[in-house]
């Protein structure tokens, strides 16, 4: 039983472009319970692997690159790689078409679900976000929300999240970088993509940002009573 708001265990899985990280933001910030981007987590293994030129059947390679990888992440969701700040270059599209092959790589997962798990045992509470953060990461979880939209929906997110970083995709682009990164990450064999049985599902095909989190803020509250 948990006391407050503060030490609940929060996980929210979803797919690509589902709204999962700015609403994790947020109820972060409302609740004051500190938040993990799990996925960014994937991205800067991924930039690593793109800078050391690091082929991804080259297991040895890999696992040393994993040992030898500190990921940190600072204030305002800044996030660093061995101590330089990799916040912008892990959402370009080198990165976008890479991740989802790294995240399959079995090492790649256990030491990266490892690190996840040691966080979250560390925290009084904690909001962690990904795609395996219930059925893995924490399935001990408090609550556990996957956030989901329809692919139309997903992807014109993604172009306007790009477009303000100045990156000009189409939408056939985004759309079918989305529908490939869902496919690699629901049929990989290690931690796949799942909805678990006691998930609150929230489609927020329609629904506004605030409302999304109003609606996670209101069952997390009802719960507290
Ligand atoms: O959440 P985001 O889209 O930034 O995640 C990037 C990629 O990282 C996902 O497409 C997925 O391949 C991988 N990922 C994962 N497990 C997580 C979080 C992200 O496999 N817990």
């Amino acid at each position: 039983m948990i006391k407050d708001n503060s030490h609940a265990k929060i996980a929210i899985d979803g797919p690509a472009g589902s709204g999962k990280s700015t609403v994790s933001r947020e109820v972060s910030r409302r609740l004051k319970v500190p938040y993990l981007d799990t996925g960014a987590m994937y991205r800067a293994i991924t930039l690593k692997v793109i800078q050391q030129k690091v082929g991804l059947d080259d297991l040895e390679a890999l696992d040393k690159l994993l040992g030898s990888t500190q990921i940190r992440f600072g204030e305002d969701s800044k996030v660093y790689l061995d101590g330089e700040d990799v916040t912008e270059e892990i959402r370009k599209p080198p990165v976008n078409e890479l991740v989802s092959p790294v995240s399959c790589i079995s090492s790649v997962r256990r030491h990266l679900v490892a690190v996840q798990q040691s966080i979250a045992g560390e925290s009084g509470g904690i909001i962690m976000e990904g795609r395996d953060i219930a059925s893995r990461v924490m399935p001990d979880a408090d609550y556990k929300f996957y956030l989901d939209a329809s692919i139309e929906e997903r992807a014109k997110r993604r172009c306007k999240e790009q477009l303000e970083k100045g990156i000009h995709l189409s939408l056939r682009e985004v759309t079918a970088e989305i529908k490939k990164r869902d496919r690699i990450d629901s049929q990989r064999e290690d931690s796949p993509l799942t909805v678990v049985e006691d998930a609150i599902i929230v489609d927020t095909t329609g629904m506004t940002f605030i409302e999304v989190v109003d609606n996670i803020i209101e069952v997390i509250n009802e719960g507290m009573r």
